[in-house]
């Protein structure tokens, strides 16, 4: 079913989190190697957003049981700027704005502390520039984005298209990618989707977070999840999204111990 020539990018491993002591995440279970695509579908409220927010860092979670290792390293005791310097990047279904500090200033500082875990040379001004229109063009962003605020007055699909800008720049190991489908007319879900695809290479991982079929139409997933309950209950192929689009999550629900073995 899938290359298996790929690293392990990320292993997580009986994973259970919470928020003020309310139990969110109740044993999760997942491999991702490089070179893949996954796509993580379910309900609304069956922790996806958590689970992106507990891999990349976020405070508010406490981490009661299990581990994440991302390139063989357990990351669970490095700040959430450390797993972005080490390659985690992070998407926010809802991306934040920050009045006062322009878009291509914080492009720039950013790109620059990742090409420094990198061991990259530090960019110029100038250089960045040069890096930044191209980069803008696979999101198809007009360049007076870069001299405004960071997300301030974006539409919902501008500040979409200015995450996978980010992406571009920061050229991430494993890119996670929450509710990005959320908000898009069709033709902006197009290049959203076809910058995820072109940033997808052979030595990186993304995680799609999705409860729509229909950005899964534009990329193609090595395997979709389905979370029920803080746990992915369902782990199939591209074919399962389609099958929930037609047949909704009761199914899972009532039978979800049932888990596709990966076919490696
Ligand atoms: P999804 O992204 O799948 O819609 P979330 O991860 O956002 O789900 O939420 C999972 C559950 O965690 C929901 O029941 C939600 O109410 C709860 N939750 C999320 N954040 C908090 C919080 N800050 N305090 C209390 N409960 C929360
Ligand atoms: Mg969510």
């Amino acid at each position: 079913m899938q290359n298996s020539s790929g690293n392990l990018i990320l292993e997580i491993n009986d994973l259970h989190a919470s928020i003020e002591d309310q139990s969110i995440l109740k044993g999760v279970n997942l491999k991702i190697y490089a070179g893949e695509i996954h796509a993580i579908m379910g309900r609304n409220g069956s922790g996806k957003s958590t689970l992106s927010k507990v891999i990349a860092g976020h405070p508010a979670y406490s981490i009661t049981s299990g581990i994440i290792k991302f390139n063989n390293q357990n990351i669970l005791d490095l700040e959430p700027e450390e797993r972005g310097r080490a390659g985690i990047f992070l998407g926010f279904q809802y991306p934040l704005e920050i009045p006062g500090v322009s878009n291509i200033e914080f492009l720039r500082v950013a790109t620059n502390a990742r090409r420094q875990a990198l061991k990259k040379e530090e960019l110029d001004t100038f250089e960045f520039e040069d890096l930044v229109h191209e980069k803008l063009k696979l999101v198809q962003m007009d360049p007076s984005f870069l001299e405004r605020s960071v997300n301030e007055g974006f539409s919902g699909g501008e500040k979409k298209r200015n995450e996978i800008l980010q992406m571009a720049l920061l050229e991430p190991t494993l890119g996670i990618l929450d509710e990005t489908d959320s908000g898009l007319d069709i033709d902006a879900l197009r290049i959203v989707a076809t910058g995820v695809q072109k940033l997808s290479k052979n030595d990186t991982a993304t995680i799609l977070i999705t409860h729509y079929q229909r950005l899964l139409n534009e990329i193609t997933p090595n395997f979709v999840h389905v979370m029920v309950d803080g746990k992915i209950a369902h782990t199939g192929g591209k074919e399962l999204a389609l099958k929930l689009e037609e047949s909704g999550y009761d199914w899972i629900e009532k039978d979800s111990n049932k888990s596709e073995e990966l076919k490696k």
